[in-house]
């Protein structure tokens, strides 16, 4: 194994979904529903693979489905792309993170995201041979999760080439507000600094709003937005992302992606042009049910125990164990399924700075009304 690999081990998703099913609890730890998407998605999934969608696609999506990309843009950020260079499909917003970083980062090149960050960024860094500059996140007196301006404007240097941005925020349930995003933009500007920015929960924000960085003055030209039919259409199985942003920095992507994967699965591209055209009340109906599922989930925290953060966004909340005497996320976690029967993920693994996140744990609320309520049940003991 090549030494730039050696600190990652097995994913911890990886780690607790394998627990879970070795003692029967319930999982709450990897982020995936436990329904299927919207019928008219399946059934053209299904049309496709019958109708003779099963050899390779173009190598940057099918015309459908980039003109669908550029349709749900504009329609839902206000965000013009040309579908001929301006889109690239990819296999996941997995791909599309490793395809940019690894396209637009020299060795030794540094790359700002703030910590807690989703696991893939520190491993695609590494493969690139660059630098990652993390700024902590930190519980507020807020309830929310907050960074210090001084430390983030600190983590800018000459050799600084990225700043990955994930709002809505896995882990954290964080979405960045308009004044936090004028900060990064205003950096990214003065800088000369490019913008990867990672919006796959960008439909599931329950407080404030969704705001595009790419929206923002100066931005258009030096911003990749990345997103992925996986979360917003509860496909994490189909592996369908994609990137959008200005042709020179798209083709870079690209330039990768051809040796990663050259294209992605043939079928689900259609299939996915269906859904993304799907009306408002789908987009608004899928939240407003996740809204639900995270009262019922941060209350049944609150009630057994945990420090509830304010999961402003995404699909998961987090919660501080140290009212329920846990001293450390990972212990915790490995305790949980004897304890209560249910499966969380710490938090302390997407830190560098552990410290920062020693006492945090994840739930994930993506699933059925039963499933929470059992959790719940457990999680309280019964109460
Ligand atoms: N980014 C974030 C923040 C995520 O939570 C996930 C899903 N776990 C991904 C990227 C990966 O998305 P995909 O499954 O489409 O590769
Ligand atoms: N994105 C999901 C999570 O954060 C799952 C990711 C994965 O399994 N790699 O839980």
């Amino acid at each position: 194994l090549v030494e730039r690999m050696r600190p990652f081990g097995t994913t911890i998703f990886a780690e607790m979904s394998a627990l879970a099913a070795r003692t029967g609890a319930v999982n709450l730890g990897q982020g995936f529903p436990d329904t299927d998407g919207p019928a008219e998605m399946l059934e053209a999934a299904r049309a496709a693979i019958l109708g003779g969608h099963n050899q390779y696609p173009p190598g940057p999506g099918i015309p459908a489905l980039r003109s669908a990309i550029a349709d749900h843009q504009r329609r839902f950020w206000g965000l013009e792309y040309d579908p001929d260079g301006e889109v690239l499909v990819t296999a996941g917003a997995t791909e599309a993170i490793a395809a940019t970083i690894l396209g637009l980062c020299e060795a030794g090149d540094e790359v700002i995201c703030f910590e807690p960050y989703y696991d893939s960024y520190a491993a695609s860094v590494a493969l690139a041979a660059a630098v990652r500059r993390p700024v902590t996140l930190r519980p507020d007196a807020d309830g929310g999760y907050a960074f210090d301006p001084e430390e983030l404007r600190a983590a800018f240097t000459p050799r600084t080439r990225l700043v990955l941005l994930n709002s809505p925020h896995n882990p954290t349930g964080k979405v960045f507000t308009r004044a936090e995003l004028a900060l990064i933009a205003q950096l990214c500007v003065e800088h000369d600094v490019v913008a990867v920015c990672d919006e796959v929960y960008e439909h599931l924000v329950f407080d404030g709003e969704h705001l595009p960085l790419a929206g923002f003055p100066g931005m258009r030209d030096r911003t990749l937005q990345i997103s992925s039919a996986g979360k917003t259409f509860s496909c994490t199985g189909w592996k369908v992302g994609w990137v959008c942003g200005p042709a020179r920095l798209v083709s870079a992507a690209l330039r990768v992606k051809q040796f990663l994967t050259f294209v992605n699965a043939g079928p689900f591209q259609p299939a996915v042009a269906v859904a993304l055209a799907l009306p408002d009340a789908y987009f608004h109906g899928f939240r407003e049910e996740l809204r639900a599922k995270r009262d019922t989930l941060s209350d049944g925290l609150r009630k057994a125990g945990f420090d509830v953060r304010r999961a402003e966004g995404t699909y998961f909340v987090t919660a501080d164990i140290t009212g329920l005497g846990g001293v450390d996320g990972v212990e915790f976690c490995r305790a949980l399924p004897e304890r209560s029967g249910v499966v969380a993920v710490p938090t302390q693994v997407f830190y560098d700075d552990v410290d920062a996140g020693r006492r945090l744990v994840r739930f994930a609320f993506c699933k059925r009304p039963e499933v929470l309520a059992e959790a719940v049940s457990r999680l309280t003991g019964g109460a």
